[in-house]
């Protein structure tokens, strides 16, 4: 087990926040974008342990989640609450929720929180000189809820290979973009290709939905990545 110290946050909507970590004593936390760390804690007398997908890039011993709090949850208040120097016992990185292909195109599908494993893999292969296309299909409620718009915006401006559909689900009269669920968004994307690679994080209902209306399609079930938040 490792301990992890919170170096600072930053709220990016309401009720969400960027955590940076970093982990002392070591040169380097090693983890290939798309894994999580599993966080645990001594709460009301029992250990809890609760899984975060990394959100950032492998930058040595530091590395950012991207956490929702959960008002009538245990351990998303509990980080919500916590200020620099706040201490976590760690483990991992784990997980196997990475870019299976990098040569293959690929339509990467979030909602809410779900969008933090992508932007790790998304800034590393971008940077690493990756060039098959990759989109991001990132649903959220209300515009406010873009979660680390403006750097994926720039990526979009940046790299000709990478594309970024939000859609929203209450969108004001004034936006213009995408509106409603992901499902019907992402049929359009994948049209009548099916060597795509699609990868999907976030909310059971949502992942599930996904997965079933892509092997409808005909995808074949390693093409279906998929990351489930509950
Ligand atoms: C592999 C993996 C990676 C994860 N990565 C992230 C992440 O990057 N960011 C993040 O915020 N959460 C992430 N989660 C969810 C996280 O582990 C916790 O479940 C979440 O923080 C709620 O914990 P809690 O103790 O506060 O609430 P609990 O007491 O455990 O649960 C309360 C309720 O919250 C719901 N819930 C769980 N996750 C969310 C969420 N993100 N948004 C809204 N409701 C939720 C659950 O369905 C449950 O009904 C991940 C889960 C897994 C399995």
């Amino acid at each position: 087990m490792q301990t992890a110290t919170l170096t600072g946050w930053t709220q990016l909507a309401p009720d969400v926040r960027d955590f940076e970590f970093e982990v002392p004593g070591v040169e380097t936390v090693a983890f290939a974008p798309g894994q999580f760390v599993s966080f645990s804690a001594e709460i009301g007398g029992k250990r809890i342990t609760r899984a975060y997908s990394i959100s950032s890039p492998p930058d040595g011993n530091r590395f950012h989640i991207c956490l929702n709090r959960v008002p009538e949850g245990l351990f998303s208040p509990l980080l919500f609450s916590a200020e620099p120097g706040f201490r976590v016992d760690m483990q991992g990185p784990l997980g196997t929720f990475t870019l299976r292909d990098p040569e293959a195109e690929s339509i990467m599908v979030a909602t809410g929180t779900g969008v933090a494993p992508f932007r790790s893999m998304i800034s590393h292969y971008l940077r690493q000189g990756g060039k098959a296309p990759v989109t991001l299909l990132f649903g959220v409620r209300h515009e406010e809820n873009l979660l680390y718009r403006a750097g994926f915006e720039e990526w979009a401006r940046l790299y000709p290979n990478f594309r970024f559909e939000p859609t929203l689900t209450r969108p004001s009269d004034s936006w213009t973009g995408r509106a409603g669920r992901v499902q019907p968004h992402l049929l359009e994307l994948v049209g009548d290709r099916r060597d795509l690679y699609i990868y999907v994080c976030g909310m059971k209902a949502m992942v599930d939905d996904v997965r079933a209306t892509m092997r409808g399609l005909g995808f074949d079930r390693r093409r279906i990545v998929v990351e489930k938040y509950d």
